[in-house]
């Protein structure tokens, strides 16, 4: 190609570039936010909250950015392997997986090293404007209008073009505007609040590194045992903390509150607020529903246009499947471009096989929210047997190491769902079940 363009430059939009600077003579990324020093910028709020990169994101990370790993840890970030990592389930210790290995980095560390890298690559350009709009010319998006502050708009032509807006992609709209229907939307409303804050780091919790806790089958999915929340060893020498709850449990940004709720969860984050002083307010998002767009249900869609990242499937953070989706659609749009394909025409190769990935997410988050009581469906067909044996599964994964590190495969996106339910495997939760 001689040309393509990414709207939005976040973690999806720069993901997509580094795919497509093996493709094309030119990748332009337009993105209107003014990231600053401190990496947050102002139109994606959700980067002040803590971000887990799942086992399958940190391998795609390396995969296309080698090195990067180390770059961080030399900046400060930690990374975490065997009992640096702790998993707890209804507030006892799950079982140790051999070989996990997670980052422990802000989201913004994170992504200010993948911007310099990408900013890096001879053939991408990242301009500071905002997209306002599609050029459409025989039934294929041929290129976008931009604004940049009072500079006169301007008119970038490509042969591909890549939706990296966001949850809040203005896309579906431009689309109908131009006579397309929109893609229809899978969405499931769960209410889910989150908060943040961070804390001076010493020695208090050894080489902890990650400290993860949630509620389980035992306690019913509420918080009852114990609060959810997790806990990670960034840069800069601190402890990142986040707390989660849903509906009428949604944690607020009150420090005092804040604190409460950590002394109420497992023993490492419990630690760090009796032991640590926090850093700056508690910052608080609310995420009212998770929502998928299907475009292969859609009959037409225009050629040269291609979607990743939240602009496409936005899923209960609380799984951390975020970043991981974003590079995995980076990577269906790289095995989608290897086949040579003719990219003025739909891309609907690419949207069957990032469908597949988006599809195992999708049943993984919406399965874990259906255990809400607050959560109100659309319940799958066998809902009851299929909570009734993840229930057990779950159980069996907090006191076998084989089981949990089967099951962890699948949280860690490195395995389909499907693989829980091979016989054999699931013969082994039995008998561990029924051996004490
Ligand atoms: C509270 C919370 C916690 C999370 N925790 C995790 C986690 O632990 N692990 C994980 O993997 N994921 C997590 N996520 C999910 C993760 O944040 C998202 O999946 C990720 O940000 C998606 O990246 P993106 O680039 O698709 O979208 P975004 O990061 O939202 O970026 C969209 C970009 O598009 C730009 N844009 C918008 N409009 C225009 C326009 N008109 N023209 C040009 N550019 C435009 C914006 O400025 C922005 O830079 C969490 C999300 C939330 C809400």
């Amino acid at each position: 190609m001689k040309r393509a363009i990414v709207m939005g430059g976040s973690y999806a939009g720069l993901f997509a570039a580094r795919v497509l600077s093996d493709y094309a003579e030119d990748v332009v990324v337009i993105e209107p936010d003014d990231i600053g020093d401190d990496g947050l910028g102002r139109r994606t709020p959700q980067r002040q909250q803590l971000h887990a990169l799942l086992a399958m994101g940190h391998t795609q990370l390396e995969r296309w950015f080698p090195g990067i790993t180390g770059e961080m840890v030399k900046g400060g970030a930690r990374l975490g392997e065997g009992d640096d990592v702790q998993f707890y389930l209804d507030g006892r210790l799950k079982a140790p997986v051999a070989g996990a290995r997670m980052l422990g980095a802000t989201r913004p560390f994170l992504e200010q090293r993948l911007r310099g890298r990408v900013a890096a690559l001879e053939n991408v350009r990242l301009i500071p404007a905002r997209v306002t709009g599609l050029v459409l010319r025989q039934g294929r998006v041929a290129g976008v209008s931009t604004a940049a502050g009072s500079k006169a708009s301007e008119t970038f032509e490509a042969e591909l073009t890549v939706d990296a807006m966001g949850r809040t992609s203005p896309l579906e709209d431009w689309l109908v505007h131009h006579g397309w229907d929109q893609a229809p939307v899978d969405r499931m409303r769960i209410d889910l609040g989150y908060a943040t804050a961070a804390f001076h780091r010493g020695d208090e919790l050894g080489s902890t590194v990650i400290a993860h806790s949630s509620p389980g089958p035992a306690g019913d999915y509420q918080p009852t045992l114990t609060e959810p929340g997790a806990l990670a060893a960034v840069e800069g020498e601190r402890w990142s903390v986040v707390l989660a709850g849903y509906a009428e449990h949604r944690p607020g940004p009150e420090r005092e509150e804040f604190l409460r709720r950590m002394r109420r969860c497992v023993d490492p984050i419990r630690t760090v607020a009796d032991s640590c002083t926090m850093i700056g307010d508690v910052k608080t998002y609310r995420f009212v529903e998770s929502r998928r767009r299907v475009h292969s249900r859609l009959s037409r869609f225009p050629g040269g246009l291609i979607v990743v990242g939240d602009a496409l499937a936005s899923v209960n953070p609380v799984y951390g499947q975020g970043l991981t989706l974003a590079a995995l659609a980076a990577n269906a749009l790289g095995a989608h471009l290897r086949t040579a394909p003719t990219v003025e025409d739909p891309a609907w190769a690419y949207f069957r096989l990032v469908e597949t990935v988006v599809d195992a997410a999708w049943q993984l988050s919406t399965a874990a929210d259906l255990a809400q009581p607050h959560v109100t469906g659309p319940y799958p067909r066998g809902y009851r047997v299929q909570k009734w044996v993840a229930d057990r599964l779950t159980e069996a994964s907090v006191r076998d190491a084989a089981v949990n590190a089967r099951y962890m495969g699948v949280v860690n996106m490195e395995l389909p769902p499907k693989a829980l339910t091979e016989p054999r495997f699931l013969a082994r939760a039995a008998r561990v079940l029924l051996s004490n």
